[in-house]
């Protein structure tokens, strides 16, 4: 019989936190929490295997299901001592849903399961409060015909038709009606009729009863909950932070408490340190007689736990610890054991029912990229984790965000701020405002740059939130949606800037007097939650001497090489900031685009449109010293450090003159008729130029072409040495098929050094030979060319592109689709092909060391500075991985985070 139900409560748990996998995040935390003896309300988990029977079975529970849930409950009555359904003492309980990982309001709760007529008056009796019954019970039907009856059915109502909302929409006129300002207000008897109301409108509107018998209740919510991992935000939640859709979620059904039961009660969440910084202080939000929803849905602003998270928006509010503080005394005590237990930072909710605390979950907290490296070197000197775990404590991703530009602090000095919410999302961000989630899709798309405002945002907007640089929203607090969801993927966002006043028909905010229309630019800076007009000045967060120590930390775990992609002396220089190596890839072709460009890409057409040999020899003669002095600054400035030029790779045909004047111009030099000029650049067009004329085949026809640039390589590389300098170049020839290429290449390259040694006099120039492995059939006889290399690296832009049949340059397309429709999971030309490329990958490195054992291997393609591509480079014993600069801190941490999971045996 397979167990599908796991209990917990009263001091022991079926499973613990180490069941996620299992149990879902919520489960198995609630698991492990009930263990430790923290006063956790009773329940159970419905494990995420019987959530994907269910849904694989279109919507029927495993046989054995009915059974274990019977005993699991009959086991929550016996703790809570009150039965499920009783009319005299019912037991309530919530469906939460729970998968791996949290997914931040993606997927379906409901609570106050099991009130319905029959139970309801002895609920009032038991509590002596008709109001809260009541209260509860209106929820229930909200929630209930919301999520079970309406989008667990697949129902998808026109905007604003939903069933929640016509609810909302008839609660909302009661209270206007009867003057009540907050939900709060309304009394007993209103809530009683509103009830009423309600159960009316959701037959009309759905053509079906709300269910009132506490049976029906538990397993359609829990249905529901399970359906929901196939609800629309979910999957593109899924989608945008590539969790696999087979995970499932589980479903977690746990006796009530309650947070409404009037002033001695209460709803927070916490972190147990400052999610947004890492400081390390107690940090949280509560909300008096209110259920959990209302904190998060971030419709009532809360109020601080304590002192320390008190700030402008919350000043005024009383805090737990001020309200309650023998309950705060109690929380501050569980939030120093868990995380003494965890060893980590922790997101806690926790309900107080009549002065009576209860935890309700705990999972380790999301953090921005600067909290996770601040929490990562203090828990290192607390001594409450070892180096090694505090390199895998911060992923590779975040350290993008620290990299992130910041507002400029000169610029804000000089500027007004025009508003301030809570600073939710770190870094700074400028662009154009927008007011729906779809515009900012759509904006975005145009190639604008946006800044999203919401009133406050809901998980439908997580597509629109994606697409802008920064969140603007009016309400909710730290643990807010918008909060977490920016906080997750470390976007700037500022929420509960009250002062802004929306007017969506009109899509313009006011603030103060001013109105600011769709379009108009603004600038946030989400570190500290201010909002200027118009676009500041962003600045580098480099110069961050924690963020040094963390990666000399992560260097002393790291054993595979990082280089970098620098064509320019100005990228040289960023990547030595970032710990460069030495270089992967120097593209020579550089030197023809941009700046400075005019008069070697003059030569360079020069030899390009060049009839005889003779002709060519001249033009490669000129172009000789540009090529020279290029690759010799980038030779001393990475002295000491492998340097791999790459010899000249693009379609000829991209630096053909289609300008009337820079025809006329080569006209003149060549000495032959502009038509001529326009001819010879026809002739060069090519129907396939990708898979044409490039690379080492351009030195197959023109040989001459080699012999320069390598000529170029050595000699700059000699007049270095003659400096004393050591320099240490490595050849590298492009777009090779066959091993014969490269012997072709090499004779020239052997009759060049011995020439250069004989004018410079040396007796040896230390440099390598080797060759880029980027067409599947270098790949598979790769032992054949390491006859002729030294080394190997791997274009995984051209083998991936060579190796699907993609043209690099025209995926934008198609590849959506192939997302979208789940054909393939991730693009390979962002991260590698693992199934397909990476069998070439791992077939070549085998033959290519068959040959030469000491072969050196690398990659430079864009996948280079991906963090799982750097993992596989890691596990096929790569010597180096080379990227472009700014990615350079990810490649690193990500190469030692490799190396200690296999080290762990992970
Ligand atoms: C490659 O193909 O992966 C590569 C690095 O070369 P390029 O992108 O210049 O073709
Ligand atoms: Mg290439």
């Amino acid at each position: 019989m397979t167990t599908y139900v796991y209990s917990f409560g009263n001091g022991a748990a079926d499973g613990d936190a180490t069941q996620a996998e299992l149990l879902g995040g919520k489960g198995a935390n609630l698991a492990e929490m009930a263990q430790l003896g923290l006063p956790v309300p009773a329940g159970f988990t419905l494990s995420t295997d019987c959530c994907n029977d269910f849904l694989s079975s279109g919507g029927n529970y495993p046989g054995e299901l009915r059974e274990q849930v019977q005993s699991a409950l009959a086991a929550v009555e016996g703790i809570m001592g009150m039965k499920f359904g009783d009319p005299e003492n019912p037991l309530l309980v919530s469906c939460r849903s729970g998968a791996r990982q949290s997914m931040p309001g993606m997927m379906e709760t409901v609570l106050n399961v099991g009130l319905c007529p029959a139970t309801i008056p002895g609920l009032i009796k038991k509590t002596g409060n008709e109001r809260f019954v009541y209260d509860a019970y209106r929820r229930l039907i909200m929630m209930y015909a919301d999520v079970v009856m309406e989008k667990a059915e697949g129902i998808e109502p026109i905007d604003g038709m939903g069933i929640r909302s016509q609810l909302d929409r008839i609660m909302e006129d009661l209270k206007e009606e009867k003057n009540y300002i907050s939900d709060t207000d309304i009394p007993a008897e209103d809530l009683k009729n509103l009830c009423d109301t309600f159960k009316k409108t959701v037959r009309e509107v759905l053509g079906v009863d709300f269910p009132d018998k506490p049976e029906d209740q538990l397993w359609g919510a829990i249905g529901a909950v399970f359906k929901s991992w196939n609800g629309r935000r979910a999957i593109s939640y899924r989608r945008i932070e590539g969790i696999p859709d087979q995970w499932g979620t589980a479903c977690t059904v746990q006796s009530m408490v309650f947070g409404n039961m009037g002033a001695t009660s209460a709803t927070g969440v916490a972190f147990t340190r400052n999610p947004a910084n890492g400081e390390n202080r107690f940090y949280g939000e509560w909300l008096p007689d209110a259920q959990g929803e209302d904190v998060v849905a971030g419709t009532r602003t809360p109020n601080p736990l304590n002192n320390d998270t008190k700030n402008e928006q919350n000043a005024h509010l009383p805090s737990l610890e001020e309200e309650m503080p023998k309950v705060y005394a109690q929380l501050y005590e569980i939030r120093n054991n868990l995380e003494k237990h965890y060893r980590d930072m922790l997101d806690i909710e926790f309900t107080i029912q009549e002065e009576r605390l209860y935890m309700l979950q705990c999972r380790v907290g999301k953090r921005t990229g600067p909290a996770a490296l601040n929490m990562a070197m203090d828990m290192l000197e607390e001594k409450m984790i070892t180096e090694k775990e505090c390199v895998m404590r911060v992923k590779p991703s975040q350290l993008d965000e620290l990299l992130h530009p910041i507002v400029d602090p000169a610029h804000e000095k000089t500027s007004t701020v025009i508003a301030k919410g809570l600073p939710a999302g770190p870094g700074g961000a400028f662009g154009q405002i927008v007011f729906t989630a779809q515009d900012a899709v759509d904006w975005h798309k145009s190639g604008k740059q946006v800044i999203l405002v919401r009133e406050e945002t809901n998980p439908e907007d997580v597509e629109g939130m994606r697409a802008a640089e920064g969140i603007l929203t009016a309400r909710g607090g730290m643990t807010s949606h918008a909060a977490l969801v920016a906080r997750g993927w470390g976007k700037c966002c500022i929420v509960g800037a009250a002062m802004i006043k929306l007017d969506f028909k009109a899509k313009e905010m006011r603030i103060g007097g001013k109105v600011y229309k769709e379009g108009d630019v603004v600038t946030l800076n989400g570190s500290k939650g201010l909002v200027y007009e118009g676009a500041l000045k962003m600045v580098d967060a480099t110069e961050n001497p924690r963020f040094k120590a963390f990666m000399t930390i992560v260097d002393r775990y790291r054993t595979m090489g990082v280089r970098t992609n620098a064509d320019s002396p100005q990228d040289t220089l960023v990547s030595l900031e970032y710990g460069a190596e030495g270089i992967g890839l120097f593209r020579t072709e550089h030197m023809f685009y941009g700046g400075d460009s005019e008069e070697p890409l003059f030569l360079l057409r020069k030899m390009i449109l060049s009839d005889t040999e003779d002709e060519r020899r001249q033009a490669l003669e000129e172009l000789f010293p540009f090529m020279k002095r290029d690759i010799q600054a980038t030779l001393e400035t990475m002295d000491g450090m492998p340097v791999t030029i790459r010899l000249l790779d693009p379609p000829l045909h991209e630096f053909v003159p289609h300008g009337r004047s820079h025809q006329e111009e080569l006209a003149k030099a060549l000495d032959i008729d502009i038509d001529d000029v326009v001819r010879r650049g026809e002739e060069l067009q090519e129907s396939n130029p990708m898979m044409g004329h490039r690379g080492v085949r351009l030195g197959i026809t023109y040989p001459e072409i080699t012999e320069m640039q390598v000529r170029a390589i050595l000699e700059a590389a000699a007049e270095l040495i003659r400096q004393g300098k050591n320099p240490l170049p490595e050849i590298m020839v492009p777009v090779t098929c066959d091993v014969k290429e490269l012997i072709f290449a090499k004779a020239i390259t052997d009759r060049v050094y011995a020439d250069i040694l004989k004018t410079f006099s040396l007796d040896a120039i230390d440099y390598k030979y080797g060759t880029m492995i980027e067409i599947p059939r270098a790949a598979l006889l790769a032992d054949k060319m390491a006859e002729c290399a030294d080394f190997f690296s791997f274009g995984t832009n051209d083998l991936t592109q060579m190796t699907f049949g993609f043209s690099r340059d025209d995926t934008g397309g198609f590849m959506a689709d192939y997302l979208d429709r789940g054909i393939i999971e991730a693009d390979p030309f962002q991260t590698i092909d693992q199934d397909g490329v990476g069998q070439l990958i791992q077939y070549s490195v085998e033959r290519g060391r068959k040959t030469r054992p000491d072969l050196k291997i690398g990659i430079c393609g864009e996948q280079g500075g991906d963090p799982a591509s750097v993992a596989f480079c890691y596990a096929n014993n790569l010597t180096y991985v080379s990227c472009s600069p700014f990615r350079i801190p990810i490649a690193r941490l990500s190469a030692a985070q490799a190396a200690l999971k296999a080290e762990a045996g992970k």
